[in-house]
C-alpha cells in the first residue's frame, strides 16, 4: 500500500509536458535547416562576410594546419564563393566552412570544392554545399543514438574526432542524457522486477488475513477452520470480510532460489552479454552530443 502511494506521488510529480519540451528542445537544436524558398534557391547573392575554412581529412578529422580565414564573395542555397589568403593551395576538395552571421556567430556547412583560381596571392574558391545526409556535421554524426546492432548509444563519428572539432570551436559538447548500462559491457539492459537474491521473475506471494478486533495477521489457510472462517488467535467465528477482516499481500517467495523477502528488486539484463544484475550495479553513462550551428545560407542573405 505504502509502495503504491509513493509510486503515484512520483508519477504526479513527474511533469509529462516539461519532459516532452526537454526532448523537443534537444531535437530542435539539432535539426537541419529546412529547404529554402524555391524562388531564392537558385539565386546567388553577393555578400561579403568573414569566413573560416577547415580542410577535411579522409577520416573526417579537421586538417588543422591548413585552417584559413577569408571572406565570402557570393552565397546561394547550394553553394558559396569566397577568397582566402595565407595558403597557396587547398589540400583537399572537401572543406568545412564557417560563415559569420549577423550575430558574429560562425555557421558551419560541409563544402565540395568545384573550382580554385589563384589571383594576386589569394585563392578564389567556389564550391557546393554537400547534401544534408552527406554533411560531416549532420546530426547522425554528432548526436548519440541507439545503434540497433551494438545495443549501445553511439555517435556516427568517433569521440576523438568530435573532440578535435570541438577544440576548434566548430561544435560544443552538451550533456544529452545519463543512462544505466551493463556493468560488464556497457550495452543497454532490459529491466524487470525480480528476486533480490537471484534476479528471477518466477516469484509467488502468499495472501494474508488481518483480523481487525485482535490485530492478528496470518496465512489464509490458518483461518480456514472446520469449513468456515475463524480467527486462530482469538477464536472468533463466522468472520465477515470488510467488517471483521481484510486481505493483505504477504511477502514473496522466489520459486527458483526459495529466497523470501518483502520487496522485489529492479533487475537489469544486458541485451548483449545476457548478464543479470541488480540495477544498483549498473554503470551510469553520460551521453554527450556535439552541437553545431549549422549554416542556413538563405537565412544569412535574407537578413541583408
Ligand atoms: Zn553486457
Ligand atoms: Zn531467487
Ligand atoms: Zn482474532
Amino acid at each position: 500500500m505504502k509502495l503504491r502511494m509513493s509510486d503515484e506521488t512520483a508519477r504526479s510529480n513527474f511533469n509529462a509536458e516539461s519532459a516532452k519540451r526537454s526532448v523537443a528542445i534537444t531535437r530542435e537544436a539539432t535539426a537541419s535547416p529546412g529547404p529554402g524558398d524555391e524562388r531564392r534557391a537558385h539565386a546567388r547573392y553577393l555578400t561579403t562576410r568573414p569566413l573560416v575554412v577547415i580542410p577535411l581529412l579522409p577520416d573526417h578529422q579537421p586538417m588543422r594546419v591548413f585552417q584559413a580565414e577569408g571572406v565570402t564573395i557570393d552565397l546561394s542555397q547550394s553553394g558559396v564563393g569566397f577568397e582566402i589568403s595565407g595558403i597557396d593551395r587547398l589540400p583537399s576538395s572537401r572543406l568545412v566552412v564557417g560563415i559569420e552571421g549577423e550575430d558574429e556567430q560562425l555557421y558551419f556547412a560541409t563544402l565540395e570544392v568545384r573550382r580554385v583560381d589563384r589571383s594576386n596571392g589569394r585563392l578564389v574558391v567556389g564550391g557546393n554545399f554537400t547534401d544534408p545526409e552527406e554533411d560531416v556535421l549532420r546530426p547522425h554524426n554528432v548526436l548519440p543514438h541507439l545503434n540497433p546492432h551494438s545495443h549501445r548509444f553511439e555517435t556516427g563519428l568517433p569521440t576523438l574526432t568530435l573532440y578535435k572539432w570541438a577544440e576548434l570551436g566548430v561544435c560544443r559538447p552538451v550533456l544529452i542524457d545519463r543512462i544505466l548500462v551493463c556493468p560488464d559491457c556497457n550495452a543497454i539492459p532490459t529491466i524487470r522486477r525480480g528476486c533480490r537474491a537471484c534476479g528471477s521473475v518466477r516469484t509467488a506471494t502468499s495472501q494474508l488475513i488481518h483480523h481487525f478486533p485482535c490485530a492478528h495477521v496470518g496465512l489464509v489457510s490458518e483461518f480456514e477452520i472446520d469449513g468456515g472462517m475463524c480467527c486462530p488467535k482469538c477464536r472468533q467465528r463466522r468472520l465477515v470480510i470488510g467488517a471483521d477482516y481484510e486481505y493483505l499481500t504477504g511477502p514473496y517467495r522466489c520459486l527458483d532460489c526459495n529466497w523470501a523477502d518483502t520487496q522485489m528488486e529492479f533487475v537489469g539484463q544486458c541485451l548483449v552479454c545476457d548478464l543479470r544484475f541488480p540495477i544498483q550495479q549498473a554503470i551510469e553513462e553520460e551521453l554527450i552530443g556535439y552541437y553545431v550551428h549549422r549554416l542556413d545560407p538563405m537565412g544569412l542573405v535574407s537578413k541583408n
